[in-house]
Parts: structure tokens; sequence; C-alpha cells
């Protein structure tokens, strides 16, 4: 799945959080932008107003200045009292229009500008103008009827501009505290918004970080349980964004792994369980338990390599073998077998289709099979084969057979080395006859096998004549060379059954099962004479004197019932072969015999 950043879930879920509350600020921002505007616009409003109240005290003060400075004119006839009336008469007019324009959204109030300018000029014109001609020329007016009629014509002009005055200041103070109302409602709704933007925010916030939180708490939890091997996953319900696929791929992991372990347990304790088997059938029987409960075969066969005599065995089946194979179960030359020829794993995925192994020991008619070698310190010792359904065998089941075979060619390679230095153990490394322990460990088994099935059992005691004196005079070395070859001579001279064992120094046992005390003498006769009559080689020119060899006879059950005690008395027999001469064979006569 091609995977990109913008693609991301999680990401569109968090937008999605977050875009009501960006919605909210967003109307903050338009609400406070118009509460500025209101604010600048009422601002406004009112400055003009403030303008248009001092334009109006203007025009009254220059007005009446006018007034006073035409009355001072006419009392005085000082033509100097005449200069504030010219400036305001030159200025006047444009002042109106100011006061005008300042009023121009109220179509009401600009008409009363226009008859206040009106009724100034018409006082000008008609009233003014003339007094000051008539003043000049040298007449004499009427002053006080003149000063009645100048206060006549101005009194309602001078009482509309107070009005328009008052109006102004009236509408001034109402535009401030409809400012001041404005400000103070759009401050609550400013606070109200930022409440709620508040509440929006730790909601979205508290959204966010359960969104992103919750997973990764989860997977941290979860990921420390498979640290400490448990592997019970409680993982998160499956979500539809990214820490669902995250989720998911650390559960299938965490089943692999679980799935590893558990093999990995298997394989210990089967390499525990080769390990603890004590004959080479057990190992086999130890495969194919394994192999048929992980694999769930159709046959596995395991063959033994048979180096001696050149042929594959097979030692074990999980299926009987069929009758025409069973007598002889056996590849006649190992390097038929390819696993044994190339040292490596051999399979064949469908026998009908493939070619198949050319040692073709009874070959499967369908499915699959797998052939590992057994090979143990780089020696191969056998061959496996399982054989399955077809196309059963993965990278990882051959893998992991690999691994069961592995534990148990080198099981089978320990048991063999085993079996090889407990034999050492029991051997006598001069003669290579088996040693005092051996013999005593074994003869009691011989003699408890006596005893159940109620036979005799003979036990021949024998000692070196003068055996000292061989060795001193000859030398150390040719007197180990004499005991070898005595060793052999007896050895030659007993049935394979009977076992010679080196008791002590120049001491030697044989044990005779199911040989009574006439039988015991005539072998015991046997071997005494066979060695009267031997020739040892000295190495040298000189010939080395004759050995003799004195032998003392008990058996079992007459001479004793436990071998101690027949030992014992093998040995008072052999005491008293050596007491009459030696070089002879004597047997035990118990004591009250021979008092008798
Ligand atoms: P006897 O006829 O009374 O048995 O006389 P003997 O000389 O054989 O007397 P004894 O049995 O006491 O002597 C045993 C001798 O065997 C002593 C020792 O030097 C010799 N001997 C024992 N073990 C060995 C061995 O492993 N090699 C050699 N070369 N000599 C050994
Ligand atoms: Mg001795
Ligand atoms: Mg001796």
């Amino acid at each position: 799945m091609a995977f990109s950043i913008h693609h991301l879930r999680i990401r569109q879920q968090i937008l999605l959080v977050t875009l009501p509350p960006l919605f909210v600020l967003l109307c903050a921002v338009a609400l406070l932008f118009y509460a500025y505007w209101m604010a600048e616009h009422s601002n406004r409003a009112t400055r003009r107003s403030l303008e248009s109240v001092a334009q109006s005290e203007q025009i009254l003060r220059h007005v009446t200045e006018m007034r006073l400075a035409v009355r001072g004119y006419l009392i005085t006839r000082d033509p100097a009292t005449l200069g504030p009336y010219e400036d305001n008469s030159a200025t006047i007019l444009s002042e109106f229009a100011t006061l005008r324009e300042l009023h121009s959204d109220r179509p009401d109030e600009v008409a009363t500008v226009d008859t206040l300018q009106h009724e100034v000029s018409r006082w000008q014109t008609e009233w003014a103008s003339p007094a000051i001609s008539a003043l000049a020329r040298g007449g004499t007016p009427d002053i006080p009827q003149l000063l009645a009629e100048s206060d006549r014509r101005l009194a309602p002009t001078r009482r509309r501009m107070l009005d328009l005055l008052d109006a102004d200041r009236a509408g001034n103070v109402v535009a401030l505290r409809e400012m001041e109302q404005q400000m103070r409602r759009m401050l609550v709704v400013a606070l109200g918004v930022a409440a709620l933007v508040a509440v929006v925010i730790f909601f979205v916030s508290r959204e966010v970080t359960h969104l992103l939180e919750q997973p990764i708490r989860e997977l941290i939890e979860a990921s420390e349980r498979v640290s400490r091997g448990d592997f019970q996953l409680l993982l998160p319900p499956p979500a539809d964004n990214e820490f669902g696929v995250l989720s998911q791929s650390f559960s299938h992991m965490t089943t692999a792994l679980r799935k590893e372990r558990e093999e990995l347990a298997a394989l210990n304790k089967f390499s525990e369980a080769v390990t603890q088997c004590t004959s080479e059938t057990e190992i086999y029987e130890h495969i194919l338990y394994y192999i048929r409960e992980r694999f769930r075969p159709r046959q596995v066969i395991i063959f033994r390599l048979n180096t001696a005599e050149n042929f594959l065995e097979a030692a074990a089946s999980l299926q009987p073998l069929p009758t025409e194979v069973r007598d002889w179960p056996v590849i006649p030359e190992p390097h038929n077998c390819k696993a044994v020829r190339m040292g490596r794993r051999f399979r064949v995925n469908d026998v009908v289709a493939e070619p198949l192994c050319p040692a073709k020991f009874v070959p499967p008619s369908e499915g699959s099979y797998y052939c590992g070698p057994l090979i143990a310190g780089g020696v191969i010792i056998g061959a496996v084969r399982v054989e399955g359904i077809k196309d059963f065998w993965t990278p990882e089941r051959e893998s992991l057979l690999e691994s069961y075979l592995s534990g148990a060619a080198t099981g089978l390679s320990n048991l063999r080395l085993l079996e090889a230095t407990k034999q050492q153990a029991n051997v006598d490394e001069l003669t290579g006859l088996y040693n005092r322990r051996f013999l005593e460990e074994y003869a009691r088994k011989l003699l408890a096998m006596a005893r159940r099935k109620v036979q005799p059992l003979g036990i021949l005691m024998m000692d070196l004549d003068h055996f000292k004196e061989f060795n001193d005079i000859y030398g150390h070395e040719t007197g180990d060379r004499i005991l070898r070859h005595f060793a052999k001579t007896a050895s030659r001279a007993i049935r394979e059954a009977n076992l010679a064992a080196r008791y002590g120094g120049e001491e030697f046992v044989v044990v005779l099962p199911e040989t009574g005390a006439q039988a015991c003498l005539l072998v015991a006769e046997r071997i005494r004479l066979t060695v009267e009559r031997m020739v040892i080689p000295s190495g040298t020119e000189k010939p080395l004197p004759q050995l003799t060899v004195s032998v003392g006879i008990a058996v079992y059950p007459e001479h004793g019932q436990g071998l101690e005690e027949i030992l014992q008395a093998a040995d008072k027999a052999l005491y008293e072969s050596k007491r009459a001469g030696r070089n002879r064979t004597t047997l035990y006569v118990p004591q009250e015999e021979a008092a008798s």
C-alpha cells in the first residue's frame, strides 16, 4: 500500500475535531472587528457633533461682535469701532458653509442653518448696512429706534441658534451614551465569545489528546506486557486510522513471536528429552513423536547409517513399513540416498510430477516428502524422511524440521560417545579384558539370572605362578607383554558367553553361566593346559621360561549364595592350588566337607 502523510486518517480526524473551534475563533475575530467599526463610527459622529457645537458658538459670537460693533459706531460715530463688523462680515458666510456641511446628514438642520444665514444676511443688508451708510453721510437717525429695530430682527435668529446649539449638545450626549452602551455590550459579547472559545478549546484538546494518547498508551502497555513475556494481548479495538493499522501489525507481530516462542519451547523440550534417552530406540521414538505432533505427517522413516556394513537401515518408522521390506529394510548403497550423498536436505514437492530420490526405498505414491541428513560433528550418521501432503514444505517448516533433526543428531551422537566412554570405563587398558568393577556388576546380574532360572554359575579365579620373578628378571615391560599374551590365550580358551576379567595385578576371573562344577573343572584345565603350552614371544633370541597358572573354582549354589561368598570360595580354592605346588586346578571344598 502506497503510504503518504497526506493520506493519514488520524490527521483527517484531528482536522475534523479542530474545525469547529476554528470557526468559533473566526466568528470572534469578526465580532471584534465589528465592535471596532462601531466604536470608530460612533466616535466620528461625536467628533462631528462637537465640531458643530464649536462652529455654532463661533458664529453666535461673531454675530454678537458684529451687532456690538455696529451699535458702538451708532453711539460713538467713531469708524474705528466698525472693525469687528467688517472682519466678521468677510468670514461669516464661509463659517455658515462649514456649519451647513457639518449638518449635511440631517436635512431639517440644514434648513435651519440656511434660515439662520438668510436672517443674518437680511439683518446686514436691510438694517446694518443702511444704518452705517446713513450715519456716514452725516445724517441724524433715531439711534434708540435703530437699536431696537436691530434687536427685534436678531432676537429670533439668536434664539434659533441657541436651540441648534442645545440640540447639538443634546445629540452629543446621546451619542456618547450610546457609544458607552455599545462598548459595554461589545465587552460582554467579547467576554462571552472568549469563554466559549476557551470551553471549546478545552474539549477539543481533550478529544485530540484522547485520540492520540489513548491508543499510544495502550500500545505501550501491550509492548511492555510482551517484553515481560505475556503474550495474552489486550489490544484496543480496531480503529479506522493509522493507530488501527499499527495495532494490527503489532498484534500480528506478537502472534508470530508467540508461535516462535512456543516452537522454541517445544524444540527445547525435544532436545532435553533426547539428551535424557539411554538408547537409540528411545531417541527414535522421540523423533517420531515430536515430528508427528508438529507436522502431522503421513509417514516418517528414520534411517541409520551402518558404515561397517555400508548400508542405510530403516531403524524406525511412524507407520509400519510394507511387508516386502520389513525383513531387510535397507538401502544397500548409502550414496543412493541424496540427503546422505549431498549432506543436505532433499525435497520433493509433488512425487507425481518431480524426480524422486534414486534410493527408491518405498517411495510414496502421492504428496510430498522431505529427506534430511542426521549430521553430528560434521559426520553423517543417518537420515530422516518425512512424507506429507503435496506442496507441504515451506521455508519455515523446513527450517523448523532441520532444527529437530539437528537436535536429534546431536542426541544420537552424544549417546554413541557415551556408549563408547562407558565401554572404555569397563575395560582394562592393558589386557583389553573387562575390569574388576564391570566383572562384579555383571557377575551379580548373571548370578541373579542363575537364581531365577535355577541354574548353576561357575567362577574360576586364576593367578600366574611366580610372576614376580618374571618381572624381576625380564623387566616390567616384558611382564606387561606376558599379561597381554595370557589374556588373549585365556579368552580364546573360553566360550563367548563366558566372561573373562582382570581381577587384580596378575589375577584373572572367568564367570561361566549355566556351568556346574564338573564343566568348570574342564574349562579350567583347558585354560591351564593351554597356558602351559603357550609360547611367549620374548623379542630376543632367548625364549622366556614356561608360564603356568593356578586356578581355584567355586560354583553357585553349592559354594555360596552371594557373589562375595563365591569369590571368596574360589580364592580359597586358588590358595589350595598354590599351596599344593601351583600349575593346578582346585575345586572348592567347603570346610565341613574338608574336615570330614
Ligand atoms: P605366586 O606364584 O605366589 O603368585 O607368586 P607371585 O610372584 O606371582 O606372587 P604375587 O602374586 O604376590 O606377585 C604378583 C606380582 O605381579 C607383583 C607385581 O610385580 C606383578 N604385577 C602385578 N601387576 C602387574 C602389572 O600390571 N604389570 C607387571 N609387569 N607386573 C605386575
Ligand atoms: Mg597374585
Ligand atoms: Mg602370582
